[in-house]
């Protein structure tokens, strides 16, 4: 690992056994609390992207919308929100999706994205990759040209990065935990 991604690596809280036993859970609030982890991580995120024209930027509820937020504005792109089913208060689109440690379903407004706008869908995490993919085939559906996608941690054992780069998506993180 670089540096900064032991730097990051550190300002990262894990948490045995949550939600579930076996999990680990990799708590960002503690990365979003330090100032200096904070504006690193965000950094990070946004560098690879610099002078790309990038229309938007897609991030999950709800870390993804707090890392989102701060790489749109660095980016000078709009932010999509993808949402858990219901609340989102225009027409959406819906697609269920498998998570590490469950099921659900997630939507997108409709007009979120217009055809051909080029997007980086943003989270905090990658796991198993199926709320990655499932983002990515909401925002295809209507007619998101998804160039990137981008997490502050891999879980590279879970396989997601694998599963999106299958989809022909380019994918980027800062920090790898086993
Ligand atoms: P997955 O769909 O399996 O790639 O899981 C990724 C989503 O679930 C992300 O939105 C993460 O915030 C959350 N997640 C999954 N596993 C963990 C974990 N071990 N620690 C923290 N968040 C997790």
């Amino acid at each position: 690992m670089t540096k900064i991604a032991h730097e990051l690596a550190a300002a990262i809280r894990s948490i045995p056994d949550y939600p579930k036993p076996g999990i680990i859970f990799r708590d960002i609030t503690t990365l979003l609390g330090d100032a200096r982890a904070f504006r690193r991580a965000i950094d990070e995120l946004v560098q690879p992207y610099a002078g790309l024209k990038i229309d938007k930027i897609a991030g999950m509820e709800a870390r993804g919308f707090i890392l989102g937020g701060a790489v749109a504005h660095q980016l000078s792109a709009g932010f999509a929100p993808i949402r858990k089913k219901g609340k989102l208060p225009h027409e959406t689109v819906r697609i269920a999706y498998s998570l590490e440690y469950g099921v659900d379903e997630m939507e997108i407004h409709m007009d979120a994205v217009k055809p051909g706008e080029k997007v980086i869908l943003v989270d905090d995490l990658i796991a198993t990759g199926g709320t990655a993919v499932g983002a990515v085939q909401l925002l295809r559906q209507i007619g998101a040209d998804v160039v990137s996608a981008c997490f502050v941690i891999d879980l590279p054992e879970l396989g997601g990065r694998k599963k999106l780069e299958a989809l022909g998506v380019e994918v980027r993180t800062l920090v790898e935990f086993e």
